[in-house]
């Protein structure tokens, strides 16, 4: 595997790393630092006593006194733990860089009068005796906690594996949904006569919006799901429209009367041209859709 930039900096400053994630000990707090190369940011996250108001307010005004040397923005994530974004471009993250990062933040939280967690990541009660990291970030927590927590989602795992994902469901609900998205498509189509993309993520959240309230859960699969749902109701419109010139022009709605309409010399190739288009926009608005049902697909926790 390649060495990321991030890998490459632990390394040479003998931090812990685990990927995504580089673990650094300063000041007696735990740093989880993780390398976003799409944003280009770096973020450093850190566990902490519980913060207050007045804590959080003079963080800030440190990090603006210090605008230049440390360029970062913080995010108070809950009561004890921090994240601070810096803009960094990819490549140029040296590991002088963030280790003078990582001790000028720890430098604010002293000054801020922030101290080191004492409560546990998991349970929010004090004596804690270990750490764990939860989705990657390292807090402090007691070893009965993690244990516990380590062995309910094994469980949880287990049991929903067990559970039948209605998945049938989601993908009539999709198709449904398709077909109702596929509606504006249709009718601009009819009496524009133009496409927008726009049209095509349309048919895709509205697959997506139905795959849901058939009571589908959002998986791994539920993408190409709502990628098949999306380019069905593409050939859906297609076909209404078909529809609509066999009605316009009093035929019965029989197979033959479709075959015509797609062999006729002058309308078929219209049709077809008309479907092929709406297909190659389709194309381009899937990585749109993609991105949605990635977003709604449920978040896992993972406990180390
Ligand atoms: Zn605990």
């Amino acid at each position: 595997m390649m060495t990321t930039p991030l890998q490459r900096v632990a390394g040479e400053l003998g931090w812990e790393y685990q990927h995504p994630f580089a673990y650094a000990a300063v000041d007696q707090l735990h740093w989880t630092i993780s390398f976003q190369p799409a944003a280009n940011q770096l973020f450093i996250q850190v566990n902490v006593a519980p913060l207050t108001d007045d804590q959080v307010a003079s963080l800030n005004r440190y990090l603006v006194e210090h605008r230049k040397d440390i360029g970062a923005s913080v995010q108070v994530n809950t009561k004890l733990l921090l994240t601070f974004a810096k803009p960094i471009l990819f490549g140029s993250l040296k590991s002088p860089q963030v280790t003078e990062l990582v001790q000028a933040l720890a430098t604010g939280l002293r000054s801020s009068g922030i101290g080191i967690p004492s409560h546990c990541g998991l349970c929010s009660q004090e004596g804690v005796d270990t750490t764990a990291r939860i989705n990657g970030i390292r807090v402090s927590a007691h070893q009965l906690c993690k244990d516990q927590a380590i062995a309910d989602i094994a469980k949880e795992t287990e049991a929903q594996g067990q559970q039948e994902p209605h998945v049938l469901k989601g993908l009539l609900g999709a198709l449904i949904g398709a077909m109702l998205g596929s509606i504006p498509w249709i009718l601009v189509d009819l009496f524009v006569g133009f496409y927008a993309a726009i049209l095509g993520i349309l048919i895709g959240y509205s697959a997506l919006y139905f795959y849901k309230q058939f009571g589908a859960k959002v998986v791994k699969a539920t993408r190409f799901i709502i990628i098949a749902a999306t380019i069905f109701g593409v050939i859906f419109a297609n076909f209404a429209i078909a529809t609509y010139i066999i009605v316009n022009s009093d035929g019965l709605l029989i197979i033959e009367n479709y075959i015509i309409v797609y062999t006729d010399p002058e309308i078929g190739p219209i049709m077809l041209q008309s479907l092929g288009i709406g297909l190659f926009i389709t194309l381009f608005s899937l990585p749109t859709i993609f991105r949605k049902v990635v977003a709604d697909e449920s978040p896992k926790v993972v406990i180390q």
